[in-house]
Parts: C-alpha cells; structure tokens; sequence
C-alpha cells in the first residue's frame, strides 16, 4: 500500500489518496501515515497524444526509453508515438517494436501510431487493419510530418478508420502552397527574406478534411494548430456537428515568429511559429474549448541537424518537460481557468481521443497513474532535459510549476525531481 497525504485535487478539494496493487483504492482521508504531499496538486498522468520518440531509426536524436524519461519528468503517463520512424510505423510488426521498446523501458505507457499511408507516401494505404487488429492495437492514423494532401485517400483513410473505431489525426499542410517554405508568411518572412508558410495552407485543409468527415461520419483530429483562422474553421466545424477535435503545441502557444530574427534553428519548426494574434487566438481555443488538446509535438534533433544555418536544419523542438508550466502558464496564471480544465487538455481529452479509456481522471478503481505538481514553483529552463537532444525553444525562460512525483501503475516513474530507473 501506498499513500499520497494532503494532495489537492483539480477540484480545490484536499485529502489523501491510497493505491493498492497499482490502482486507485481510495480516495479520501486516511488515518495511516504516508508521503507528506502538502502543497502538490495530485492530477491524472498526462498524456501526450504527439510524440516523436525517434525509434527505430535515428536513435542519436531520441528512443524509446530516452524519450519515455523525459515523458515522465514532464508529468507523463502515456505517450502516442509518431510513425515516422525508420522504417515507418506503417505496419503490424513496427508498430508492435514500439511497442514493445515501450513495455521494456517500463516508465509509462507507449502507444505506437500508425501512418495511414504507405512509407508516409500519401498515395497507398498502410496496413491500417493489421495495426488495429496487432498486438499494439493501434487506433490513432497519421502521416505526421506528411499531410496526407489527395483528397481521396483521406476519404478512404477516414472511411475505414472509422470502422475500426480509431481517428484519423492530420498535418494540415498543403504541400503545393509551403514549397520551400522556412517560416510564416508575412511582412516579417519578407524583411528577412525567407520564403513564407501561408496561414491558407493550413486552413484550407483543416476545412477540406472537417467536410470530408462529415461526408462519411468519421472522427478527425487536428494536430497543431497555429493560425487564428485555424480556430475559427475548428470553431465552425463544430458548431455544425462535425466530429472534429483539435490540439495546440507548448511552442505555438507561447512563442512568435518573431524569434526567427535571431536565425537560430531552435526556433525553427513545422508548422512555424505564428504572429501574436495567432498565439492569443489559439490561447483563447484552448481555453473555451474549441482546441481540446496540448500535444507537444516534442521532436528532438541531434544537433547535426540544428547546430546549422537555418536553411538547412531541421523543422522541430522538444516539448516533453515543460507542457504543463505552459497549461499552467496560459490557464491558471492568466486568471482565465482552472485546474479542472488543465485535466481536460492534458490528461483526460487526450486519453479519449487516443482510446485509452478510462485513463485520464482520478477515480477509485482506476490504474494509480498520478502526477503530482507543484503550481507554486518556479524554474528557469535549461537547454538540456532529459531528451537525447537539446533543440528547446524554451531554455532561458522562467516558468511556474514543477513536476514533482509521476506515478505509473501505482509506482513511482519519477520521484522528487528524479527518474526512477526502470
Ligand atoms: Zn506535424
Ligand atoms: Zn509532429
């Protein structure tokens, strides 16, 4: 037995909370006496339906198990692991390595996802039922990096992700508008004379894909959206019933374009960092609701892929470690929400979306996958995390909260600041 005393709920409500053979088994005063965690907020683990863990293929830059520490310092409980690995998440057997490279690293739980086309080609797709039907039961489809641009095959993708009760997630990215493409369009990409990534070549797919599953009465999720006219397609779609859903990034939520004049590659990122409209915009999404999710899109590159000029480095920044002090920062520092509604964009949405089930909220009965934080903590972030690579946009900003204990299954996976080696 174990026993969390005097944690806070996301409700206000304080009290203690016993795990027994890795569940939740009570959750109210307690007699007993047990790990002092007066000051934590107790939440269920976060999950982060965007990772890019980077195995198999370019281990220098993450793997699994780098990737599952930096996810449990980062308050994290499950991660859904991008498919464009080497050889790409296309197909039964891949996706079963991921899965089991998660089960051996043991810190939290992986969830491989499956691209819905061929070698993330755009043109075939993958084996989408043998995923489903695998030993990963694979249920979230993308071609991340990729958008999947032919309107036909994302008809079909849609279609028979349907049937198998998974969700198609898209990178909303029409290729023919981003060609060449280093940062966003606008009177900054033109002073600086980098070629820009218009706000419409996002848009336009968010739109075309929301009426594609209202055709076929399929679930569709939006990763990372960036543009305020992004939120308002989303706000319309859902307006008109359709089942859409929608994620936000730490990055897109805290940073503009206007770090670009620095030329350092950390901030260089698909999809690129927006104007201060698009930010408060997507701000405002996040908090009434039309984007459901933070996903991180964490994708750490060695530095001989970022260490360059910016032309030639690589689109992506790590995320894992500092999610929650955004949610924190955008949700209960603004004044503007509150801790149940970080649960929401962290924990329990995400676990919906991704079919984890009940995973996701704090009842007895339930796997003990607790994250306990400390709102009233303040850090400056290092360049170096966990992660295998040190692309973070975030290094010298200073953030409240601190994650302080993640548990797994009812053990510690992070204790006082420390990972538990598995
Ligand atoms: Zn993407
Ligand atoms: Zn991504």
């Amino acid at each position: 037995m174990r026993l969390l005393k005097g944690v806070r709920l996301a409700s206000g409500e304080v009290t203690d909370i016993t795990i027994e053979a890795g569940k939740i088994a009570r959750i109210g005063k307690s007699k007993e006496s047990g790990l002092d965690c007066s000051g934590l907020i107790a939440l269920p683990g976060f999950v982060d339906l965007h990772t890019h863990l980077r195995q198999p293929g370019f281990e220098a830059s993450e793997t699994v198990l780098s990737g599952s520490r930096s996810g449990v310092a980062g308050g994290y409980t499950a991660l859904f692991a991008m498919a464009n690995s080497d050889p790409v998440a296309d197909n039964a057997s891949v996706v079963e390595q991921v899965m089991t490279l998660g089960q051996e690293a043991g810190l939290l739980e992986v969830r491989p996802i499956g691209a819905v086309t061929k070698g993330l080609g755009g043109e075939e797709l993958s084996a989408l039922g043998l995923m489903a039907s695998s030993a990963a039961k694979v249920r979230v489809f993308s071609d991340d990096g990729h958008c999947v641009h032919d309107p036909l095959v994302m008809l079909r993708a849609l279609t028979y992700v349907k049937g198998l009760g998974g969700v198609v997630a898209q990178h909303a990215q029409e290729p023919r508008l981003t060609e060449g493409s280093q940062m966003n369009a606008g009177a900054l990409s033109t002073e600086l004379g980098l070629k820009g990534w218009p706000a419409v070549a996002e848009e336009s797919i968010i739109a075309r894909d929301a009426l594609l599953a209202e055709q076929v009465g399929a679930r569709l999720h939006i990763c990372h959206l960036t543009t305020a006219g992004a939120v308002d397609v989303v706000r319309w779609a859902k307006a008109r019933g359709i089942q859409i859903t929608a994620e936000v990034t730490p990055h897109h939520l805290m940073l503009t374009e206007d770090l670009v004049r620095t030329y350092d590659p950390v901030f260089k990122v698909n999809p690129p960092l927006r104007t201060r409209e698009d930010t408060l915009a997507l701000r405002e999404a996040l908090i009434d609701g039309t984007i459901d999710i933070i996903g991180t899109d964490h994708a750490p590159h060695s530095s001989e892929k970022k260490d360059c000029e910016w032309d030639q480095a690589a689109f992506g920044m790590v995320g894992l470690e500092h999610a929650a002090s955004v949610a924190q920062e955008v949700l209960i520092e603004s004044g503007a929400s509150d801790w149940e509604r970080f649960t929401e964009v962290l924990s329990s949405k995400p676990a919906q979306i991704g079919s984890l089930g009940d995973q996701g909220s704090l009842k007895e009965g339930q796997e003990a996958n607790i994250t306990l934080v400390d709102p009233a903590a303040s850090r400056e972030i290092q360049a170096e995390t966990l992660s295998l690579s040190r692309n973070n946009p975030f290094a010298g900003l200073t953030l409240k909260g601190q994650v302080v204990h993640t548990l797994f299954r009812g053990k510690f996976s992070f204790r006082d600041g420390k990972v538990k080696n598995a």
